[in-house]
């Protein structure tokens, strides 16, 4: 079944049952406490908080979705893009658990001749909250889920919300068991490969406030009403029902990834390391042209920074992969022709994303000709002295001199072995930081001083890539 078929199999299940369907929102979120939209729901935040009336009793939707969190993720696990498209169905106010459950299950259930899944459903398992005895009882006795196929997790897993303070509530998730080529038996836990979570069913009824993600969030109280957000990516049921191992295997994403395989000489499936790099190139790649397409643009800040680092990596893992030529040019002709059907804006915005990603590609290639040097100099005598730590003023100077960003030092380090220390270059950053800013008062202030033109530019402060703060920010979404 191809990603496109399940998609609008999907919305039109729901659609048949009274839901409105909506149309993806684009990436860049319009909410200040999220950088990208990061989950289905992030478009409806406002109608579940009882802030503005919802146009609509059910919605569903197909949503765009980054989430940043899940960079390191990408390729290692099977599961987890930086980019993947959620589908939801939504209540606000309207039904709640009693029907949110059999849809969820009608859905995956149904055989795809009569427009569902035709999931097999002894595979299935699902987890409920540690006291949601509602949503285990309707699993148990209303769909006749085994009672040992169904778990009880804590707050990690079956309590959901955005990482900010916001609307949440306890979930229930559906996992389906790929056998023990996998992993170990037992039922879902943590961070599965084996028990594949893809839909996630959330009773969002709660309203949250600041407070850590791990040790439970401070609950201020209850929404003015019972609501259902719901969210399953689509890359994970592909890969379930098109029967391959990762998301980057599907119909859609596995294409651009031949082609990087294609245009780097490296052969998927031959070595564990290749085939991590050639699947971040796919995804990160396929991120880089939904974030252009929406608007973002490479910089050193924010969402900027969040497309640069992404893209750039992509570059990089094609070079480590054993490309010298440009290749973003022809991944993202690929991308666009594998996702523009789905997505015709792609296709009318071909020629600026192409021209934005192939600037971005000619001038990391710059920086990196420059700095690699640099680098692999101070690596070997690094290890030349027996250590095995890159010292600060070494990432201080690749950062200030080369406009080497640090997680580019951290990657590199770590692929030669070496640890960085990042105290130290954090050290340095400060001091720079802080001279820039004294000189500036000196300089207000009419204190003395040389009136030479660096002083301008130090002013102004050194390139801050706050792409870092901006992601450990970010909503943390389990
Ligand atoms: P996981 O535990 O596997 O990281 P999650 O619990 O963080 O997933 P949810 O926040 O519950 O995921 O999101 C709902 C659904 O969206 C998931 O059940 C999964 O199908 C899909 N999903 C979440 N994160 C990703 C991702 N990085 N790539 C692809 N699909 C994802
Ligand atoms: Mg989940
Ligand atoms: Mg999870
Ligand atoms: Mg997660």
């Amino acid at each position: 079944m191809h990603s496109a078929d399940i998609s609008s199999r999907a919305l039109r299940f729901f659609e048949n049952r009274g839901h409105t369907v909506v149309p993806s929102a684009p990436l860049i979120a319009d909410d200040p406490t999220l950088l990208l939209i990061n989950a289905g729901m992030a478009p409806f935040k406002p109608y579940f908080l009882g802030d503005v009336p919802p146009p609509y009793p059910r919605a569903t939707s197909l949503q765009k979705c980054v989430r940043t969190v899940d960079i390191e993720e990408v390729g290692k696990t099977s599961r987890h893009g930086s980019f993947f498209q959620m589908f939801g169905n939504f209540s606000f106010g309207d039904y709640f658990k009693e029907k949110a459950i059999p849809f969820a299950w009608e859905f995956m259930t149904t055989s795809a001749v009569d427009g569902g899944l035709g999931l097999p459903e002894d595979k299935l398992w699902v987890t409920v909250y540690l006291d949601d005895d509602e949503a285990e009882r309707i699993w148990r006795d209303e769909i006749g889920v085994p009672a040992e196929r169904i778990q009880r997790l804590g707050m990690s897993e079956n309590f959901w919300s955005m990482g900010v303070p916001g609307p949440c509530g306890p979930c229930s998730e559906i996992c389906f068991d790929r056998g023990p080529a996998f992993g170990r038996d037992g039922g879902p836990v943590a961070n599965d490969e084996r028990y594949l979570e893809i839909w996630n069913l959330v009773f969002m009824q709660s309203i949250r406030g600041e407070g850590p993600v791990k040790e439970g969030y401070p609950i201020l109280g209850d929404l003015p009403s019972k609501n259902i957000d719901t969210g399953f990516g689509l890359e994970r049921m592909a890969a379930l029902l098109q029967d391959v191992p990762t998301i980057f295997d599907i119909d859609t994403t596995r294409q651009i990834l031949d082609l990087a395989a294609t245009l780097s000489g490296a052969k998927y499936g031959a070595s564990v390391k290749n085939d991590v790099s050639l699947r971040v190139v796919a995804d990160h790649i396929l991120t880089s042209v939904m974030l252009i397409g929406d608007g973002v643009t490479p910089s050193n800040d924010g969402r900027g920074y969040v497309l640069r680092r992404i893209l750039r990596r992509a570059v990089r893992m094609m070079r480590l992969l054993g490309s010298n030529d440009p290749v973003v040019h022809e991944l993202v002709a690929k991308t666009i022709q594998v996702m523009g059907t789905a997505y015709p804006e792609l296709v009318s915005e071909h020629e600026r994303i192409d021209r934005i990603a192939v600037a971005e590609e000619a001038a990391f290639v710059q920086t990196l000709k420059a700095g690699t040097t640099i680098f692999d100099l101070a690596a070997s005598e690094v290890r030349a002295s027996d250590e095995l730590i890159l010292p600060g003023d070494k990432a201080f100077q690749l950062h200030d001199t080369y406009g080497f960003p640090i997680d580019l030092t951290l990657e590199m380090a770590s692929e030669a072995g070496l640890s960085v220390d990042e105290t130290g270059f954090r050290e340095l950053m400060e001091e720079q930081r802080a001279r820039a800013k004294a000189d500036a008062v000196r300089r207000k202030t009419g204190g003395h001083g040389d009136s030479g033109v660096y002083r301008d530019l130090l002013a102004l402060g050194p390139t801050e890539f706050t792409g870092y703060t901006a992601l450990e920010s970010e909503a943390v979404i389990r």
